[in-house]
């Protein structure tokens, strides 16, 4: 049985959220307030956490700062439609998704369905190994070396990164590397690209200012290159 955490303090959502997924055949846990949150998000129990960024006693965005210390839970994280910087943060501390609000009960279900499969399809690919300069991937393993030290990516970051050393030196379009990303046509914003890039950039340049790993093709995209 696949296992749902959401956290939610609307309790018109909450209700409307858990009554559509328990439909979908999912087993669900809601908590309304942060601190509950957390606590059940840390117990390994879940397969896949729900996670509204404003909840009362302790914030989303906090939240999902100290999931991601310790654990990979897929999270989606529901923003609100005003707010771009909420959508911003959350991919910045290692949300997987995000659904905007108001948003149909359709969408969510679909990107739950969408999340899980791709966690799937990331544990059950054989054991293998990509060597591109001296980066290391280990797509079985989830890890990623940088000359020999291990990186903590997110599940996001390592699905990009592993799709730009299948084909190193070339270039890839943003649109590509979303579609990747999402598993589907991707129609949103092209900016959450430049900024899983640019946290790539961050965990796996030597100076992400100046870019000698992850390099920008003007005009198209980005491309890995052996250094
Ligand atoms: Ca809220």
């Amino acid at each position: 049985m696949t296992r749902l955490l959401i956290a939610e303090d609307e309790p018109a959502i909450l209700d409307a959220l858990a009554y559509t997924l328990r439909g979908e055949g999912y087993e669900v846990e809601t908590v309304e307030d942060g601190e509950a949150a957390l606590e059940q998000a840390l117990t390994d129990e879940f397969d896949l956490m729900i996670l509204d960024l404003m909840l009362p006693r302790l914030s989303g965005t906090e939240i999902l700062r100290r999931v991601r210390q310790q654990s990979a839970l897929p999270v989606i994280v529901l923003t609100a439609k005003s707010t771009e910087t909420d959508r911003v943060l959350g991919l910045e501390i290692g949300a997987d998704d995000y659904v905007t609000k108001p948003f149909s009960m359709a969408e969510v279900v679909s990107r739950v369905r969408a999340l899980l499969r791709r966690r799937e399809l990331d544990l059950s690919g054989p054991s293998q190994r990509v060597r591109v300069g001296s980066l290391e991937l280990d797509a079985y393993a989830h890890r990623v070396l940088v000359d020999g030290e291990p990186r903590d990516l997110t599940r996001s970051e390592f699905r990009l990164v592993t799709l730009l050393a299948s084909q190193p030196d070339r270039a890839f379009s943003r649109r590509e590397l979303m579609e990747h990303l999402w598993d589907s046509t991707y129609v949103g914003d092209q900016r959450a690209c430049d900024i899983h890039i640019s946290n790539l950039r961050r965990k796996l340049e030597r100076d992400p200012a100046r870019p000698e790993r992850i390099v920008t093709v003007r005009g198209v995209g980005y491309k890995l290159t052996t250094v």
